[in-house]
């Protein structure tokens, strides 16, 4: 679109917006790109005319309008419109608490654990406590609002730092597998998943631990 000049470094992730948005700034040089993470998955067709259609913008070229429709037609889609609904009801409802509790800072745990077992390569999602202290449910992970959730009964000085840099370093594994469908059945913990988490050194203990609760 700018013919004899070089591209521009690109930066392109998904990012979750409350509906399907995507937009595209060029800062310092750099193209910066976020696409609505309804639209992962999106057939290769789509993503190239969603390309076409962001760069188009920035450099005020005419939109292709085979392109355009394209487009058009794929955020139209019945199954697409009834995922964007469920995702803006959940967004606009979620409330997420601070990742800082009274004794555990779960941003800190996260980067520790990110540093230690990934290779410091996990984007981070937003962490946070739950708002009561559930016992139900320990800890999960919310792809609707890229969020790990971890129950507030864990923010206590009795509860080892092993504890709960385990439960994280589970839920960041839900991150790095995430649920496939295996047949009809939704596979939550694959044999993958298992035999990484056994690489935690203290998950015997920890397991104690949560066994005691
Ligand atoms: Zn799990």
């Amino acid at each position: 679109m700018r013919p004899g000049t070089a591209a521009p470094e690109l930066k392109v992730e998904f990012f979750a917006f409350a509906n399907i948005n995507n937009t595209i700034r060029l800062r310092e040089g750099r193209l910066l790109v976020r696409l609505s993470d309804l639209l992962e998955g999106a057939p290769e067709g789509v993503v190239r005319a969603i390309a076409h259609i962001l760069l188009a913008k920035m450099y005020r070229k005419p939109i292709d309008r085979g392109l355009a429709a394209r487009y058009r037609k794929y955020i139209g889609s019945h199954e697409l419109a009834n995922k964007a609904h469920i995702v803006r009801q959940m967004r606009g409802r979620k409330r997420l608490q601070s990742p800082r509790g009274r004794f555990y800072d779960l941003e800190a745990i996260f980067e520790d654990v990110n540093r230690r077992f990934f290779h410091g390569l996990m984007g981070r999602p937003r962490m946070s406590w739950s708002p009561t202290k559930t016992r139900r449910i320990l800890g999960h992970y919310d792809p609707a609002h890229n969020a790990i959730v971890i129950s507030r009964i864990f923010d206590h000085p009795a509860v080892p730092q092993y504890v709960l840099e385990y439960i994280v370093y589970h839920e960041m594994l839900h991150l790095k597998h995430p649920v496939r469908l295996r047949g009809s059945r939704r596979c939550v913990h694959s044999a993958e998943f298992q035999a990484e988490e056994k690489l935690f050194p203290e998950l015997q203990k920890a397991e104690a631990f949560l066994k005691r609760l």
